[in-house]
């Protein structure tokens, strides 16, 4: 990854070198700003080209995505982790459940990507009725509101409540259209 450090060839021109500055970065979404005060910019001293380290690429992305979602009234990545946590789902069960890749459960809860209204709304649904679970998919079985008893899989006979990961899809599971037709319905 190109590291931007004092001196560094300005990535732009190519003909200018980045010094470090402090500075404040006011960002504006929809009438609303955010501000980060005192960050590490690399300014170019020939075409005034403005870089940030990758931490802080990455720091403030994050919390960019965040004060958007603030903004629009969607769900945080905070939160979206802390429900699927509260759920007792790994990621890739999620996924699942929702019917999205793997890696985009990811991106939620990363600030990599911003979740649509629909989705956010299947969030809540679920912070809020965990057994709403068993209605996206009928085969699942709920014994409890915080998942404390472990396990759950598809085929009852093999539950297995001494496995601490939530519980289990069966390898074979499948997906139906049934997380649209709730947030429909919603
Ligand atoms: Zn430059």
């Amino acid at each position: 990854m190109y590291e931007l450090k004092n001196g560094t060839l300005c990535p732009l021109c190519e003909r200018g070198k980045l010094l470090e500055e402090k500075k404040d970065l006011v960002f504006s979404y929809k009438e609303s700003k955010k501000c980060f005060e005192n960050e590490r910019a690399f300014v170019c001293d020939v075409c005034g080209y403005e870089g940030l380290s990758p931490e802080a690429n990455k720091r403030i992305e994050k919390e960019l995505t965040d004060f958007r979602r603030s903004v629009d009234g969607l769900l945080s990545c905070a939160e979206l982790k802390s429900i699927r946590e509260e759920l007792g789902l790994n990621m890739k069960e999620m996924a699942k459940l929702l019917s999205v890749n793997e890696k985009t459960i990811g991106r939620y809860e990363n600030g990599k990507v911003t979740q649509s209204k629909h989705m956010d709304k299947l969030y809540r649904v679920l912070r809020a009725f965990p057994s709403a679970v068993s209605a996206l998919e009928p085969g699942i079985i709920i014994s409890n509101y915080k998942y404390e008893s472990g396990v759950m899989t598809r085929e009852k006979s093999s539950y297995n409540p001494k496995l601490k990961n939530g519980y289990h899809f069966a390898d074979d599971y499948s997906f139906e259209s049934e997380v649209n037709v709730i947030v429909a319905g919603y």
